[in-house]
């Protein structure tokens, strides 16, 4: 795909739209954008249009999406006009292009179309209260456990997934420390900058975050929190995921330890599940239990139906 949009001469995506949000409660989204249709492939084949209810591949010229990259995995949303609805299922970057993977369901797609691209709001927000909140909790860490090293991180609309090597296993009191730290910092509604920073500036700043055997290009993206200063900020870390715009935005977080732990003396690996939203989803329940006093044993029912949800997603 990428030599049949080279060999046409085909410029790269213009894809920094994707960092144009509110995160404002109540006005959250992404900015919408009017982009041009300039490339079209089913399979690896590039085509000059698509019928109705076929699975295909968009390029446009420009993109509000975010595609899979940093653990954090890409947004979903529709790109549309009056003849033809296409809905973005997947979104992956290579040399520059921007892919948005997806299904025509409704009319044809030609090139060369004008569509408006709608990013979806919950999921983009969800993305981004997890990642912020993944380097709340990698800072924490750095303070509490100054040799744990964080080895990957997945953020998803339900959850986080952070994996880091640490000399044993940690235990009771220290995973409740780090719930309690990361709650502290949600709470303290300090706010989230980004700031393009070259590389070898931030290699002499002392607090940065870099990951071992990460390679990094010359000008990297850098997330602050709390102040844009690198003495003062709780966390500097480069990164091109999407972040909210204050740590209030975050709400609430907890932490699940995976049962996959893998303990040695030495090195063990610990991975941590966090479930922003499961508080939230527990709370509503108990309300509506609590509501719903006529039927007790249905309310149960979907309460043990959520922890068995979470249970399967932590196995
Ligand atoms: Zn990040």
């Amino acid at each position: 795909m990428i030599d049949s949009l080279i060999k046409k001469n085909i410029p790269s995506t213009e894809d920094s739209f994707k960092y144009y949000y509110n995160t404002d409660k109540n006005n959250y989204g992404v900015n919408s954008i009017t982009s041009e249709i300039i490339a079209i492939f089913k399979g690896t084949e590039m085509v000059s249009e698509v019928e109705d209810s076929n699975q295909c591949i968009l390029v446009t010229d420009k993109t509000n999406f975010y595609s899979n990259a940093g653990g954090q995995i890409s947004d979903i949303g529709v790109i549309s006009n009056q003849d033809l609805t296409f809905k973005v299922e997947n979104v992956s970057s290579y040399h520059g292009y921007v892919f948005h993977h997806g299904l025509l369901t409704k009319g044809k797609l030609t090139c060369n179309s004008i569509v408006n691209m709608d990013v979806e709001k919950e999921h983009r927000l969800s993305c981004s209260q997890n990642h912020t909140a993944t380097h709340i909790m990698n800072s924490v860490l750095r303070k509490l456990l100054p040799y744990a090293a964080q080895r990957s991180s997945h953020v998803c609309p339900s959850y986080l997934k952070f994996s880091f090597s640490a000399k044993a296993q940690l235990t009771d009191e220290e995973l409740e420390k780090i719930e309690t730290l990361v709650n502290q910092t949600i709470q303290k509604k300090l706010c989230v900058l980004r700031k393009e920073f070259s590389f070898e500036e931030l290699l002499i700043q002392p607090n940065a975050v870099l990951l071992r055997g990460e390679e990094y290009p010359e000008v990297v993206s850098v997330i602050f929190i709390g102040e844009l200063d690198c003495n003062e900020a709780v966390s500097i870390e480069p990164c091109c995921g999407t972040h909210v715009h204050n740590t209030a935005d975050i709400e609430s977080f907890v932490l699940i330890p995976s049962k996959s732990q893998d303990a040695t003396l030495e090195n063990s690996n610990v991975s941590l599940d966090v479930h922003l939203d499961l508080l939230k989803q527990i709370k509503a329940t108990l309300k509506e239990c609590h509501i719903k006093t006529d039927a007790p044993l249905r309310d149960l029912k979907e309460f043990e139906t959520l922890f068995e949800r979470y249970e399967d997603e932590i196995k």
